[in-house]
């Protein structure tokens, strides 16, 4: 059976939870799709002096419940449908954790790894000046994504501000703390996978700290979900990058990989590992599987062959809906992206309080906010499992946020 691209793997998400509400097809079929999508034609000047146009996208998926909010990601393989997508998981990851926001997401179709720290800076401040109308602290509220961090939100910052003549902070997170960003806005994604974790692990009666741990992906959601979930007491046996994965039986150490990564661009060739590819490391025998890099990582094939017992869901969109089959019918529990990568966007939560209340909050209080919104977050999750006989844990996180983002809607009415 082929495959459905993210898009259409989100819109099978809903239905599949929709067949468990008393909700109106009409109502449901508004949930999957975005409520508009900008396509930016950003013309560059490089460092050459040439000219070189990129496409950009935003996509306003749902704002019933507040502000959209999700991250810009730079990538060569961007597309309409996969930002769409992304904004769809957005809206319904904010609904789970009940944070007042809608869904979100933008992209440019680029390789940020072939344009010089200039360049990128005139590409992003060009896409900040073409979201302007669309975007501020009450309207859209942008953040990072694959291959943006603390750097591109601080020139949005810049450019937003700029152009409005104003100060206004919110209108974008994830910034470096001295541009008004959060203490532990960089871990948050990470935390809240090992915080899933070792949610996971207790339902099941197990104990995380006894787990072996593979972890696909190392930027800033995997290498800091691994250091975490290492620190808790697992062991951590193998990582991958785009390049390959290495694998050590007795436990690799997550900071040393990183700080090796850092200096070489690459998790392979690090000392005393063994190589494998990134198929070998998704069907590796380890008792916590981490997929934390892009979507469709594992589809209905590949998922025969997963060995882990558990899966949490650190990048978006990792298993395909045939992956999500075929691992229901094999009895291995997914904890799903929209639950458990949802730490960023909670802590861009955080980060947007504090914006609007010019009042910083310390690192131990954003963290203990964020264990709280994700415990509880998790504890509403399995309540539905278990009151409505769910097949899976997604199901479960998608009947909770759908009739959260159903509820509001219907308190507003449909107008105009
Ligand atoms: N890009 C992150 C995500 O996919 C964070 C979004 C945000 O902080 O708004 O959840």
């Amino acid at each position: 059976m082929s495959e459905p691209n993210p898009f259409e793997s989100l819109q099978e998400q809903v239905d599949d939870a929709a067949a468990y509400l008393d909700i109106d097809d009409d109502v449901i079929t508004r949930l999957k799709h975005p409520e508009r999508v900008l396509e930016a034609n950003l013309t560059v000047e490089l460092d050459d002096g040439s000219l070189q146009r990129f496409t950009g996208f935003r996509s306003q998926f749902n704002g019933d419940r507040g502000p959209y909010k999700g991250g810009i990601r730079y990538h060569p393989e961007v597309s309409r449908d996969e930002v769409k997508a992304l904004s769809g998981w957005m809206a319904y990851k904010c609904a789970i954790v009940d944070i007042p926001f809608g869904g979100g997401k933008g992209g440019i179709v680029v390789d940020p790894d072939e344009y010089s720290e200039a360049e990128l800076e005139r590409l992003t401040r060009a896409f900040a000046a073409e979201l302007r109308p669309l975007v501020g602290p009450d309207r859209d509220i942008p953040a990072p994504d694959v291959n943006t961090g603390q750097r591109e939100m601080n020139w949005f910052k810049d450019t937003y501000e700029t152009l409005e003549r104003t100060t206004a902070p919110g209108v974008i997170t994830g910034k470096a703390i001295s541009s008004g960003g959060s203490a532990g806005r960089v871990e948050a994604t990470g935390r809240s996978t090992m915080l899933a974790a070792r949610e996971a692990f207790d339902y099941l009666d197990r104990d995380l700290a006894d787990a072996t741990v593979a972890v696909q992906g190392y930027g800033n959601a995997g290498s800091i979900a691994a250091k975490l979930i290492e620190d808790s007491g697992a062991t951590v046996v193998a990582v991958s990058d785009s390049s390959g994965g290495i694998y050590d039986p007795d436990g690799l150490d997550a900071r040393a990989v990183k700080t090796f990564k850092n200096e070489t661009g690459s998790v392979t060739g690090y000392a005393d590992a063994q190589e494998l590819t990134n198929e070998e490391l998704l069907t590796l025998d380890v008792d916590l599987l981490v997929p934390a890099a892009l979507e469709n990582a594992i589809d209905g094939d590949l998922a025969k062959e997963v060995a882990a017992e558990v899966i949490v869901e650190a990048a978006n969109g990792p298993l395909t809906p045939r992956a999500d089959d075929v691992l229901t019918e094999r009895d291995v529990y997914v904890v799903p992206d929209i639950l458990a990568n949802a730490g960023g966007v909670t802590v861009s939560y955080f980060e947007w309080v504090q914006n609007r209340q010019r009042f910083a909050w310390t690192e131990a209080r954003v963290n203990d906010e964020l264990e709280s919104v994700i415990t509880d977050a998790f504890d509403d999750l399995v309540a539905a499992y278990e009151d409505n006989e769910l097949p899976n844990f997604r199901t479960a996180a998608y009947v909770v946020a759908t009739r959260r983002i159903v509820d509001s809607y219907l308190e507003g009415g449909n107008w105009p």
